[in-house]
């Protein structure tokens, strides 16, 4: 058992949520990664190191969601959760189906909920813990097309915010990170190389640093919400994106 305890990582089969989940493991963390894609949490696990474990679970059910906690703290302790599964899709809201709006909802904010909640019953006991949550630069930018996503990243602002008073009191520290544009299979998948090219370099010229981010950007500022550097750090949104928006 790892002397860090347990970090479970929700969506840590692809992208950013890969990055914190290898991030965690390298800083000493027994690391559960949740994803609803097999392979992909395998093949993370399998880079994470012998006390890191590959979980199935649809973190939009609440059930679910208890079943992968109670199958991380098999591992030992659970002393980090990270929410990091999320969705996307673009659309004008006239167009927007019940479908199209339930499954961004139901990913992005009721997962992240259920996760929040099964974190907290078991650090409560404890008296100790971190939830990290991950938002979106698109939760106080807003764009067209992205209204049911911005909605459900700030939520999770909000929630962050919430729990971080609520829980503060049992020893709990609750942050939000709000990543801007990094390429992931979630922002890259659907387009041709040409077109991430011309994405990537669009997305460099907005920030004043002309960079734009990877998933390990995001996952540093993770690594450092959970150590206790951060033990005076809570209910804030930390936005990692290159300085694209400034509060
Ligand atoms: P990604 O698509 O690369 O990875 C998302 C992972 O979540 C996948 O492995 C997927 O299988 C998993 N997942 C999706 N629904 C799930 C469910 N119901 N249960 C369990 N696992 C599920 O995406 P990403 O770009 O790495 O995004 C990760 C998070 O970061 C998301 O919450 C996203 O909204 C947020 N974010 C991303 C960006 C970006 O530019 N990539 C920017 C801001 C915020």
């Amino acid at each position: 058992m790892s002397a860090k305890g347990v970090a479970v990582v929700t969506g840590g089969g692809s992208g950013i949520g890969r990055g914190v989940a290898l991030t965690l493991a390298k800083a000493g963390y027994a690391v559960a990664i949740a994803d609803l894609n097999e392979a992909a949490a395998r093949e993370v696990a399998a880079l994470a190191g012998p006390s890191a474990r590959a979980i199935v679970a649809d973190t939009a059910e609440r059930d679910a969601v208890e079943a992968l906690a109670d199958a991380a703290e098999a591992m030992g302790p659970i002393t980090v959760w990270v929410n990091c599964a999320g969705t996307a899709g673009l659309a004008p809201i006239v167009e927007i189906t019940p479908e199209f709006y339930e499954r961004i909802r139901r990913i992005n904010q009721d997962g992240l909920f259920w996760g929040c909640a099964a974190a907290a019953r078991r650090m409560i006991p404890r008296g100790q813990g971190v939830i990290v949550n991950i938002s979106s630069n698109a939760a106080d930018q807003p764009m067209p097309q992205l209204s049911v996503y911005a909605m459900t990243k700030a939520a999770a602002n909000m929630l962050t915010r919430s729990l971080a008073m609520e829980l503060g009191p049992h020893g709990i520290r609750v942050n939000c990170v709000a990543p801007g544009f990094i390429a992931t299979p979630m922002t890259m998948a659907a387009h041709s190389p040409e077109e991430r090219e011309r994405i990537l370099a669009a997305n460099a010229l907005r920030s004043p640093m002309g960079l734009t981010g990877t998933p390990e950007d995001i996952a540093g500022a993770v690594r450092y919400l959970v150590s206790d550097e951060a033990r005076f750090v809570t209910g804030q949104t930390l936005r990692v994106n290159g300085g694209v928006s400034m509060p």
